[in-house]
């Protein structure tokens, strides 16, 4: 996408990748709220970035449209997330700068992601929108990226200006209760991940979680085990702490569920996920149902078709397959 003003800024600082994201913004096809985000890392001489607005992608906009809920989600992606789950490159350490301040979910993603910075473009604090959403992004968006060990910066572009909201040391480590499980595999078999799937479901007895094989660059394969958890920082130890993650604010809580976990620490890793070897042990949310289309998935294998965290799952589940846009073993 090319922009009739280009950015003066050196290629290498966020008044730069900001200008990108301000450049794409008016192309977000949400009639109301648009939101571009870009989404930047690697080594100095070899930066990669990638620019994305809030959309639907593609599956639902054709076979569902814009106007139909998916459960309790709505159709589209984030800006932000749609970076994350687009990008092949590596997310741990990146930074992204974003037309508008970050929503809870969002911030989650980019936590788990491995994100390290966030820089918000100051119009966006002035909009109505933030003002009708401004208490979600003090009381959870920002207390997730404090425990994650993610720094948000306010910029002004016409001033140059970066000012800080919240400012990590970068050696700063989060704790992380429910580590993800790693484990190198031959070859991608699905009596291989059947074995799995039993082993885990031992484990992790009554608990969900969400299995899948991935990819390096180098083409080494892996088995991935992932559990629902209190998104990345927030330890569950403190009985205070655990009372405030388990308690939803409205339609967001700071439980990462497995799935969006899975596609977040793939991410982080820029590993790709292969299809047709994800497994669920329940039915996802809807939300995570439509990331999952986002991330370009097709298929997905639910252990327990009985269960989901709420009526949502069941109905974004009927909506996708009517349509035929995931399939469900
Ligand atoms: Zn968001």
């Amino acid at each position: 996408m090319t922009s009739a003003k280009a950015s003066t800024a050196p290629v290498d600082s966020p008044y730069y990748f900001m200008q990108k994201a301000v450049d794409l913004v008016g192309t977000s096809p949400h009639p109301q709220n648009k939101i571009a985000a870009t989404l930047f890392g690697g080594k100095p001489n070899d930066l990669w970035s990638v620019t994305r607005t809030n959309h639907w992608p593609a599956m639902i906009d054709v076979k569902i449209g814009r106007t139909q809920d998916i459960g309790n989600s709505s159709g589209t992606l984030h800006a932000e997330t749609a970076c994350i789950l687009t990008v092949p490159e590596a997310t741990e350490g990146a930074s992204l700068c974003i037309t508008d301040p970050c929503c809870p979910n969002c911030a989650k993603n980019i936590a788990e992601a491995g994100i390290k910075k966030i820089y918000i473009d100051h119009k966006g604090f002035k909009k109505d929108f933030f003002k009708r959403r401004g208490d979600h992004f003090d009381s959870m968006s920002m207390q997730i990226c404090a425990k994650a060990g993610v720094s948000v910066y306010e910029l002004n572009r016409k001033e140059q200006t970066i000012t800080p909201i919240i400012e990590v040391p970068l050696s700063f480590t989060p704790p992380d209760d429910s580590p993800i499980v790693i484990e190198p595999i031959e070859s991608a078999a699905e009596a291989v991940l059947r074995i799995g799937v039993q082993k885990s479901s031992q484990i992790h007895h009554r608990r969900k979680f969400a299995m899948a094989f991935a990819q390096d660059s180098q083409g080494q394969k892996f088995m991935i085990t992932v559990r629902a958890h209190a998104v990345i920082g927030f330890t569950m130890n403190n009985l205070n702490e655990a009372l405030e993650i388990m308690t939803p604010q409205d339609k967001y809580s700071f439980i990462q569920e497995p799935v969006n976990r899975l596609l977040m620490f793939l991410a982080r890793k820029g590993w790709r996920l292969m299809d047709g070897y994800l497994y669920a042990s329940q039915i996802p949310t809807a939300r995570e149902q439509v990331n999952l289309v986002g991330a370009g998935i097709k298929r997905i294998t639910v252990g327990d078709f009985q269960k989901s965290r709420d009526p949502y799952g069941f109905q974004a589940m009927e909506t996708l397959k009517r349509a035929g846009i995931l399939i469900y073993d």
